[in-house]
């Protein structure tokens, strides 16, 4: 008998949200954006000397870096980008969680931030959230090997005052702190002003949900220099080449369209206020979201009833098994018809039942 599944480095991988492949479906499971790319990055697209193909890409990424340095008003030296802001915050795990004392994270957050931890043997501690599901700042102040959490914190949409987020960090000196803006644009105070003066903090971003391009796989973290360049050391020890061809020239087409950006985010807000109250009458309760989705319980009828019925129509929202938050559905914002659409099966359904 051959033992070498004795050494495999055995994982219990993220599982993502479905992606059906269904022509007529409403798909509001994984926080994607309703609208288009900007139309810049459509005509890049269709432009593109394929040719570029042939070549490998900057390992730079020097058109991309120096395009969200532009937008965000910090040097490109202040800025790493990756295949998605997974392979960031994977590769900001790699390189800053290296202590024996655990990375502390909320019990309700982004589960993949535990399947790193796991993969790459780093202690880590969860810190629960309070009974309205909000970040509790006092809990992350004692030591530590590092801290990360989004803002708002995902699934619950709930978004911290930068306020606390400044007194967590200056609470932790010694140690990396991340906070993960994947939904920060769609009403939350960027924590980015305070890389200038915190030089153990990172901002993470992502292209895939205010910039509609979850397709191709972008994301960004903006922090001191020095932060930058010991990622880079660990992308250089790992591959080179992370970003291919076609993200690094669609993405700085849609980093350089302001206004296409800004009015993309307000339809998805107002979108959101809207379901909000609609949800409301139907006898949902939610926090205060100020992401692309609402977590939302219903008072009578469960999380997966409600799942089920809304799949059967080809409407599908996330649902996720997990302690404290079995009996909630994450519903992401879609367009206003698609939400009109699911409001509606909800409101015939629910009187059904
Ligand atoms: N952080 C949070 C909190 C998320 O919800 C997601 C989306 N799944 C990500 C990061 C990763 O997004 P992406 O890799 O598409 O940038």
């Amino acid at each position: 008998m051959s033992n070498w599944e004795d050494y495999v480095r055995r994982v219990e991988p993220y599982v993502p949200g479905e992606q059906p492949k269904k022509e007529h479906m409403i798909k509001l499971n994984t926080n994607e954006n309703p609208y288009p790319p900007a139309p810049g990055v459509v005509k890049a697209l269709r432009e593109m000397n394929t040719d570029l193909l042939r070549r490998y890409p900057q390992p730079d990424c020097k058109i991309l870096v120096d395009a969200i340095a532009e937008f965000y008003g910090v040097k490109s030296e202040q800025v790493f980008v990756g295949v998605g802001s997974d392979d960031v915050l994977a590769m900001i795990f790699l390189t800053f969680f290296n202590d024996a004392k655990p990375v502390i994270f909320p019990d309700i957050t982004y589960s993949f931030y535990d399947v790193w931890a796991e993969m790459l043997r780093i202690p880590y501690e969860t810190k629960a959230l309070d009974e309205d599901f909000l970040i509790k700042k006092e809990d992350y102040y004692g030591e530590n090997g590092g801290v990360i959490f989004p803002n708002p914190n995902a699934p619950t949409g709930i978004l911290m005052p930068l306020s606390e987020i400044e007194d967590i960090i200056a609470h932790n000196r010694d140690v990396i702190v991340v906070v993960d803006e994947a939904y920060i644009d769609f009403g939350g105070e960027s924590a980015l002003p305070l890389i200038e003066k915190y030089d153990n903090l990172l901002v993470v971003q992502t292209f895939s949900k205010s910039r509609s391009l979850a397709g191709m796989r972008i994301g960004y973290v903006m922090g001191n220099e020095k932060l930058i360049r010991y990622l880079n050391d660990v992308k250089y020890s790992f591959n080179s080449y992370t970003m291919n061809q076609t993200a690094l020239i669609l993405g700085a087409e849609a980093v350089k369209d302001r206004a296409y950006f800004e009015e993309t985010c307000r339809k998805v807000i107002e979108t959101r206020e809207w379901t909000k109250k609609e949800l409301h009458k139907l006898g949902f309760s939610f926090g205060d979201s100020k992401s692309n989705f609402i977590f939302a319980k219903h008072a009578s009828v469960p999380a997966e009833d409600i799942f089920e019925a809304l799949k059967k129509e080809d409407i599908y929202v996330r649902h996720f098994s997990k302690e404290r938050i079995s009996n909630y559905l994450r519903i992401s914002i879609g367009t206003k018809e698609e939400m009109q659409t699911m409001i509606g099966f909800l409101q015939n359904f629910l009187a059904e039942g």
